[in-house]
Formats: structure tokens, sequence, C-alpha cells
């Protein structure tokens, strides 16, 4: 399979280490940092290293690379906190997705509200 990078995209450029970051995990098919506006105590993305556009495209591609990314977020919520987390995927632009590389919102660090 072929690697995809898209020289345009700001999550590409993150994971290639080209726009620094504070990571927090890392390893052969993803990348994990912290979130440069947190919406809570912790707030981190997981990406994976090729670029897809969202969750959907990810899905039918490699479902056991999403499935991995949900791993990852269970290990930085045991890391970080007691277990617990929120995962979010923005999936368009109504939805609030601004970064067009998929990337999982990790939510934990506290008690979350609704
Ligand atoms: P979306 O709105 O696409 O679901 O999420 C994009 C997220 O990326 C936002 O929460 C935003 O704060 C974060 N973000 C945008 N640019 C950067 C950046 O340059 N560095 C980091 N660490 N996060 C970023
Ligand atoms: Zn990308």
């Amino acid at each position: 399979r072929k690697t995809m990078t898209d020289p345009d995209c700001l999550f590409c450029k993150i994971v290639n280490c080209d726009i620094p970051s504070e990571k927090v995990y890392e390893d052969a098919s993803v990348y994990a940092f912290r979130d440069i506006n947190p919406k809570a105590k912790v707030h981190v993305l997981v990406v994976p290293r090729e670029h897809y556009r969202n969750v959907d495209e990810l899905a039918r591609a490699d479902a056991q690379l999403l499935a991995h990314i949900v791993e990852v977020a269970q290990r930085i919520a045991d890391q970080e906190y007691d277990g617990s987390y929120r995962l979010v995927f923005n999936t368009g632009e109504k939805a609030g997705q601004t970064v067009f590389h998929v990337h999982a919102h990790v939510l934990t660090g506290e008690p979350l509200d609704e």
C-alpha cells in the first residue's frame, strides 16, 4: 500500500515533525499530541500517520487502524486519568471539522459534564 501524505496538510506536517507539537504517544502507525486549544484538562489528538480525510474514509480503508486509535485513546486515559475518557471525531465542516486529516479528540483528566 502506498504511503499517503498531503504536503499542504497541517497534521501531516505535525506527524512529520515539520511543525512542533507536544507528543504524548507514538508508534509505527499513529501519533498523539496535545491540542493547542484544550477543551478539557487533558485534550489529546490521536492521528494516523497516513492521511485520511475523516473517520469514515479511515474505517473503510483500514478498520484495524481505527481500532488501534481507540486502543491508544484508552492507553492515554489510563496514563493521564483513571481510564475514563470521551472520544470525538468531528466529521464534516458543519460538525466542526476544521482539519481534514482524521483525528480522535481524547478528552479526559477530569470529570466531564453533559
Ligand atoms: P477539529 O475542529 O478539526 O475537529 O479539530 C482540530 C483541532 O486541532 C482543534 O481542537 C484545534 O485546537 C487543534 N489544532 C489546530 N491547529 C493545531 C496546531 O497547530 N497544533 C495543535 N497541537 N493543535 C492544533
Ligand atoms: Zn494529513
